[in-house]
């Protein structure tokens, strides 16, 4: 079992499968971004194989995400293999987080291949305001695969990214689809991850002030609810709804941490809020197992506390310099 120098079990791995997306979220990334050369980026295979060493090191949960998982060509073939690993009990989860765009196209797929819960990122019900947060997306598209995944019975969370003066209000409406819809939600507060060129402290919406406003008007009480993730959870106390809410910088969370991130070119990210990374890459092209499993363990060695994000009249920019759509949400 890997444990990081304070003593935190780390049994949880983000993947991101590649960093290119079919959606520009104002707030993951700039609408003119360079995607990396394609020779940087994991093959199949390769991501394969480090997903093998992590689990051999006692990873039990994998979480595929990018950039946009479903975009990635032969994606299927990396979860069809997590999912031979939970079958022989190997892994207790493989799941993704995903735009949604092809989801469609893909529930059926996933339910066969052993995924039961998925996170789906939707941060508007008007079409038009989900075109502006997205610059191109198309809402319908993505409803539409919301109801497949839903009918195939993969259980749904939807992931709304809250902004300053864009959802802050429709937020209730969401809330009250996602119930209507049997999805779960999480609230998540924006993070100063990569630098868009939009000042994020316009898009920053404080999730102290809201959510005393969200937990009056909704009836919500803390829920004894709790999974090693970020997410505090409420509960609506007249429909039972359950109301994840993720605030990196005005709520820390990093105490209960088990998990780090590799990105599709194989750094190792031990925390999103950090920009200290371990490289796998030319271990798993040039030298041996036993070199990879080394670095992942000083990795773990040097896994941050937490992170110092932060967001003020002084510090408009990404405070981490590289996006979201690298590293993985
Ligand atoms: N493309 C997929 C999606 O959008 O679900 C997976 C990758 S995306 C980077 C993962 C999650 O990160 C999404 O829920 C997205 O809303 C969130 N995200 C992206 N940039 C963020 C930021 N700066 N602050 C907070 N959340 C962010
Ligand atoms: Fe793409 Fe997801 Fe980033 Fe939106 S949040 S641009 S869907 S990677």
């Amino acid at each position: 079992m890997l444990s990081d120098q304070f003593k935190r079990k780390i049994d949880y791995l983000r993947v991101s499968v590649t960093d290119r997306c079919d959606l520009r979220c104002t707030y993951c990334m700039a609408e003119d971004v360079t995607f990396l050369p394609r020779q940087e980026v994991l093959s199949i295979e390769e991501i394969i194989k480090l997903i093998d060493v992590f689990n051999e090191l006692g990873v039990k949960k994998f979480r595929l995400t990018g950039g946009e998982p479903l975009v990635r060509k032969n994606i299927i073939t990396v979860i069809e293999h997590l999912n031979d690993l939970k079958k022989q009990k190997k892994i207790y989860e493989h799941t993704l987080t995903t735009n949604g765009t092809n989801l469609e196209k893909y529930a059926s797929i996933l339910k066969e291949n052993g995924i039961e819960r998925i996170n789906v990122s939707l941060d508007s019900l008007n079409s038009e305001k989900y075109k502006e947060i997205t610059k191109w997306g198309n809402l319908e598209k993505v409803l539409k695969g919301i109801k497949s995944a839903n009918n195939e019975g993969i259980k749904v969370k939807i992931n709304t990214v809250l902004t300053q003066d864009f959802n802050d209000e429709e937020i209730f409406e969401i809330i009250e689809w996602c119930k209507k819809n049997n999805c779960d939600i999480s609230l998540i507060e924006v993070m100063p991850i990569g630098s868009i060129g939009e000042k994020r402290f316009d898009q920053y919406l404080s999730m102290k002030n809201f959510e005393e406003k969200l937990v009056k008007k909704l009836n919500l009480i803390p829920s004894n609810f709790k999974t090693n993730g970020p997410s505090r959870y409420f509960t609506n106390k007249v429909n039972d709804q359950k109301i994840g809410i993720i605030s990196a910088i005005s709520h820390n969370f990093c105490d209960t941490c088990n998990r780090v991130r590799l990105t599709c070119t194989g750094k190792l990210y031990m925390c999103l809020g950090q920009n200290d990374f371990v490289d796998l890459k030319f271990a798993l092209r040039n030298q041996s197992k036993t070199d990879i499993i080394n670095k992942i363990e000083y990795a773990m060695s040097i896994k941050p506390k937490a992170h110092n994000f932060e967001i003020n009249k002084n510090n408009f920019e990404g405070y981490v310099d590289r996006y979201m759509n690298e590293t993985g949400g």
